[in-house]
């Protein structure tokens, strides 16, 4: 037996135990649900899983890599193939925008009204809106917040935070002790200071610093736990991937994923999870695109680990979706011959375009921040050629001085893969639930809604 078949037949089975244990409600043809097995019930974690800044293009390409270069298959994909998933286009939109910013998408999500953008969960009209981690709280539920930004940033921020702008991040560092979220695990050191972190300590917190020290943090402990990895944002995938140092401080998205589910699991009353890749935005941003695919991967590897855990707690529903799309990447086909027109080896380098992408082996990021980009002439084509695999000629290089737009351009004829700005996109984006409550999520999904069909998923009131 395939391990396809291993899986799909293990599935089979916990979603058969699902209706058994939660009733039939939503279930089969369930009048609130989508007549998928298994999606009623009341969920006792939610799990949400978001790729920040992801259009459809950086999936895609992220799965391609994942598959011609890898030989793997995507664990999103895997899981649209092997479970009855719940399968939802998304409107992204904010209170002053039909293009969201991070922190307006999160606060639609954690206090389930739109916000103007740069604004944290206080209404355009004044007030401020309760936060999902204060209503779980009090539901005797816990939260925790995992992220590869600095933990401050607007999308976790936006399920327990208050402020007026996004930028507050110490602000928010402050409110995220007095409220005491129970898990926060990401980047952002600068925000907390040596007697901020003490007061965390003093509140009861385990405190980390260190993959070492969050590998040998014990979940049974049952404390709270706080953990911030580097200064600022956590370093792009691709970037850890390809330095020893930087793997040895920083833990990937997936483990500090399992490490807030050891701790949360055990919780009386069922948790709440928010997952975030948060890097794929600022990779959208910057218009790399190997640091996007990088990021996408090591999301994709946390949804592995989340996939293991509500296989074992078949009482969780899983959520997994992105905020907005960023810098509307898209592979696009390319041919052998630029000259030959509609010929018949029309688009047949595109495959090619994956071997190219697999010689990156440093973000742009790390490349200014390593004085790259200062650089120029044969010093240049050589430090291009060690971290990119790309062979420039001398017109090329003087292309990529600086590490900018003419970069860009280069990289784009070598892959095929373009961008239509460093913003934020308007697009209808990806959404997928599983598990007890996915059935009530509509085909056609509003950001702010998904609030209300959290709560309604753990049987709370709204
Ligand atoms: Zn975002």
């Amino acid at each position: 037996m395939s391990e396809n078949q291993t899986s799909r037949r293990d599935f089979l089975r916990a979603s058969v135990l699902t209706s058994a244990l939660f009733g039939a409600e939503g279930a089969l043809t369930g009048k609130e649900g989508r007549g998928v097995a298994g999606n009623g019930g009341e969920a006792r974690n939610v799990i949400l899983m978001v790729s920040d800044g992801m259009n459809h293009g950086a999936l895609s390409l992220a799965r391609q890599y994942q598959g011609l270069v890898m030989q793997e298959e995507s664990n999103w994909m895997r899981l649209y193939r092997e479970r009855p998933v719940v399968r939802c286009l998304a409107e992204t939109f904010s209170a002053n925008s039909c293009v969201t910013d991070s922190a307006a998408a999160a606060s639609a999500w954690g206090g389930g009204r739109r916000v103007n953008n740069g604004v944290l969960n206080m209404l355009p009209e004044g007030g401020e809106v309760v936060p999902m981690h204060a209503k779980l709280q009090k539901a005797g539920k816990k939260t925790g917040l995992v992220t590869t930004a600095t933990i401050t940033h607007a999308t976790p921020a936006g399920f327990a935070a208050n402020v007026d702008s996004r930028a507050d991040e110490g602000v928010i560092a402050q409110q995220y002790l007095d409220r005491r979220v129970d898990v926060l695990l990401g980047g952002g050191q600068k925000f907390f200071g040596e007697a901020l972190r003490a007061a965390y300590e003093g509140a009861g917190y385990e405190v980390v610093t260190s993959r070492r020290a969050l590998r040998r943090a014990k979940p049974e402990a049952m404390k709270p736990i706080f953990g911030v990895f580097a200064e600022g944002h956590l370093p792009f995938s691709i970037d850890r991937n390809h330095v020893e140092v930087i793997a040895e401080q920083v833990p990937t998205l997936a483990e500090m994923t399992e490490a807030a589910l050891g701790r949360l699991k055990e919780a009386a009353g069922g948790f709440f999870l928010l997952v975030e890749g948060a890097r794929i935005d600022h990779a959208g941003h910057a218009n790399d695109a190997a640091a996007s695919i990088h990021d996408q991967l090591a999301f994709d590897e946390a949804i592995g680990a989340v996939l293991a855990f509500v296989e074992a707690h078949p009482d969780t529903l899983l959520i997994v979706t992105t905020d907005h799309g960023c810098g509307g990447i898209q592979m696009n086909g390319v041919s052998a011959d630029a000259n030959q027109g509609f010929g018949p080896g029309l688009y047949n380098a595109s495959h090619a375009s994956f071997d190219r992408i697999r010689g990156f082996e440093r973000s742009m990021e790390w490349m200014k921040q390593n004085g790259i980009d200062a650089l120029s002439g044969e010093k240049l084509g050589v430090a291009l050629r060690r971290f990119t695999g790309l062979e420039l000629t001398v017109e090329e290089v003087k292309m990529a001085q600086g590490i900018k737009a003419g970069w860009q351009e280069i990289v784009k004829g070598r892959t095929g893969i373009g961008w239509t700005s460093g913003h934020h996109t308007g697009e209808l984006v990806e959404f997928c639930a599983y598990g007890p409550g996915s059935g009530s999520f509509p085909a056609f999904v509003r950001n702010f809604e998904v609030h209300d069909l959290i709560l309604k998923a753990f049987r709370m009131a709204m």
